[in-house]
């Protein structure tokens, strides 16, 4: 695996690949890789030629200092990782290399439209404007073919299928499914900020989601299904901020308030605290993304 950290240095590697008509598939991630993360490589390498996946901790999407601060590091076992399953290169640009003026510099402004207002975007304000910043710079370097990124966060990825349209970008972008534990919880990053027996509650959140499903079509009315679910993580002793049954429809999403048409796609998607640990998961209740 090539490791670069200076993005002239990755574009040149690049260049060469493309001349030589080698397809580029790229990962992005903040790091403290876990299978999750592994699985997106996996389908970039069966897909394109070269794989390039990226490690930065984008200060400009977190809107709450101290989440920035205590996310997990570990670039020594994420480079094994990696090297598991064959990834060809890493990127590990610092702070510097990535925003030159500075995280708090003149950045550009993206009309995502109501999509960034709401679900994560109405507990995370600022949130998807550092997500557009950040994969708008990085598609700029890379220039990848296609761009790979898990279902687990649905809205980054409607998001950047917008990026992607307003920067007239030719790169394709594939969703792959969530990865989960044993237990069913989706694997993350801040899972292991969890205590142990914090851990072992965890699971609540993908039941409430697997209860949505099974109730999903029996006639229930999507807001009592919802509101259930929202009291059953409290009485689990969640915090939650939404539980939301959703339509995906035209790039963006909006509340589901009437039975929808077959064709359209419906998640149903989860944010909560527990242990001061940030969870959110997302299922697919029909259609697809
Ligand atoms: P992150 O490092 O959390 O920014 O995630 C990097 C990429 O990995 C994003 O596209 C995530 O959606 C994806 N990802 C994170 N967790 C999972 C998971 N459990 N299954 C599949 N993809 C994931």
């Amino acid at each position: 695996m090539y490791l670069f950290k200076r993005k002239t240095d990755l574009k040149k590697h690049l260049d060469l690949v493309r001349k030589n008509n080698k397809s580029i598939g790229f990962v992005p991630t903040m790091g403290a890789l876990h299978q999750g993360h592994l699985s997106l490589i996996q389908a970039a390498k069966k897909e394109t030629d070269v794989v390039v996946c990226s490690i930065f901790v984008n200060p400009t999407q977190f809107n709450d200092s101290k989440d920035f601060e205590k996310y997990p590091i570990t670039v020594d076992e994420d480079i094994k990782k990696l090297n598991t399953v064959s990834t060809d290169i890493l990127f590990l640009p610092s702070v510097e290399e990535m925003y030159p003026d500075g995280p708090n510099g003149q950045q550009p402004h993206y009309d995502f439209g109501n999509l960034e207002n709401l679900l994560e975007g109405e507990f995370r304000p600022g949130h998807f404007q550092g997500v557009g910043i950040i994969v708008h710079k990085l598609l700029d370097i890379v220039q990848p073919d296609q761009l790979f990124m898990g279902q687990k966060d649905l809205q980054q990825c409607l998001i950047v299928r917008q990026l992607l349209h307003i920067i007239q970008s030719n790169t394709k972008l594939v969703v792959c499914p969530t990865q989960r534990e044993a237990d069913g919880l989706a694997m993350s990053s801040r899972n292991a900020r969890l205590s142990p027996t914090a851990r072992k509650k965890a699971i609540a959140i993908y039941q409430a989601l697997q209860k949505i499903k099974q109730n999903y079509g029996k006639g229930l009315l999507f807001m009592e299904d919802a509101h259930e679910a929202f009291d059953f993580l409290k009485n689990e002793g969640f915090d939650p901020e939404y539980v939301d049954i959703l339509i995906v429809e035209n790039g963006t999403i909006h509340k589901l308030n009437e039975p929808p048409a077959e064709s359209a796609t419906v998640v149903a998607a989860i944010a909560a605290w527990l242990d001061g640990v940030r969870l959110i998961d997302n299922i697919i209740l029909q259609g697809r993304i």
